[in-house]
């Protein structure tokens, strides 16, 4: 069979369009690389979204949560009844590897599990599967971890935090309340402006009160299994370590693009190269959804304001029908 539109990627802009597109009676597959929200369900167990439930939800599909932000469990809730009260058609643990154009505009999608026809293609695969890496001696180690999930682990040890963004905040303030002894590595000079107003001025107390160490402008140069090497304004030094939570954020998976053919932005941001008004992208009637479209400027675009990206799609396709 040809769909008329096949979404690589079933994370919440994902399921976005899935919804659009079934409203508008189109014929359309996720293709789905684990589960759903796969992405959702690797964010720390204890996370609480910065965004209110109002403005994570989707065609006016109630999200409750029990405080105005909802928390990662609450989010795998609303993002499970909505792809099966939708009855949305998705292949979960199928992972797209390529993408051929048939000739006349449309595509065949090959994937780990079979091959796939459409007419447009929408891609909307996140940024969360690939760790920015800090390219140092011993970051391969097992006890260096590019995702955190569960402070439980790190009770009693000595953990290195490096970031200063909302997930390497989160993970300090979380491991040190466990008692771990918590020291991070801040590149810049400051925790970062755009930390959650309630998460800044308490981890600013935590380590004006030296109880989490931070050394900032400062780079991890080693890491072995119970030491790391450090590079401070004041000259290297080496501190002892159990674990390293590198919380060096992600980007998109630029070899998929590769394989997928999108054309990439040579700036700094790398973005797939789309048309602003209608996210399809240069090669014809595959579209770019979610935070993927922001290519490496990951903090630019989240949940909130990419929920209007499923009907801009099935607008545009729509209209080319006509
Ligand atoms: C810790 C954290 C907290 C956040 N909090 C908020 C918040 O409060 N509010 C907000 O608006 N945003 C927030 N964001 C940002 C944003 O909401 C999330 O990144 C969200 O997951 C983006 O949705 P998405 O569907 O665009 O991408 P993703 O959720 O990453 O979905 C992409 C999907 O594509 C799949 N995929 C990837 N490659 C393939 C392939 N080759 N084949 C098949 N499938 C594939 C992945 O498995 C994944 O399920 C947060 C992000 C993080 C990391």
């Amino acid at each position: 069979m040809t769909y008329d539109l096949i979404i690589i990627g079933g994370g919440p802009s994902g399921i976005n369009v899935a919804i659009s597109a079934r409203k508008a009676g189109l014929s359309y597959l996720i293709l789905e690389k684990g589960m759903v929200v796969n992405s959702l369900f690797y964010f720390p167990v204890n996370m609480t979204f910065f965004s209110t439930s109002l403005k994570l939800e989707i065609h006016d599909i109630p999200f409750i949560s029990h405080g105005d932000k909802p928390t990662r469990s609450e989010a795998l809730e609303y993002y499970r009844r909505l792809v099966q009260s939708q009855q949305l058609n998705i292949n979960l643990y199928e992972e797209v590897k390529e993408m051929m154009p048939v000739g006349d505009g449309s595509y065949t999608v090959y994937t780990t599990k079979g091959d796939y026809h459409a007419r447009a293609i929408c891609v909307s695969t996140g940024f969360y599967d690939t760790p920015r890496m800090m390219s140092v001696p011993g970051e391969g180690l097992p006890k260096v971890k590019h995702y955190y999930d569960d402070p439980h682990a790190y009770i009693g040890q000595k953990v290195l935090v490096v970031g200063a963004a909302n997930s390497a905040c989160d993970a300090a303030l979380e491991c040190w309340r466990k008692g771990a002894e918590v020291t991070m590595a801040i590149r810049s000079g400051e925790i970062y402006d755009r930390v959650k107003y309630w998460i800044k001025p308490d981890i600013e107390n935590r380590i004006k009160e030296g109880s989490i160490t931070a050394y900032f402008n400062t780079t991890v140069s080693a890491i072995r299994p119970t030491e790391v090497d450090l590079v401070t304004p004041g000259g290297p030094l080496t501190i002892d370590n159990d674990f390293v939570l590198a919380m060096t954020g992600y980007q998109p998976n630029y070899s998929l693009f590769e394989a997928l053919g999108l054309p990439i932005s040579d700036d700094d941001a790398c973005k797939p190269v789309f048309n602003e008004d209608t996210l399809e992208t240069t090669l014809p009637n595959v579209y770019m959804a979610g935070v993927a479209c922001a290519g490496k400027q990951t903090s630019k675009l989240f949940i909130e304001n990419t929920r209007d990206h499923g009907g801009v799609i099935v607008r545009s396709i729509l209209g080319k029908k006509i």
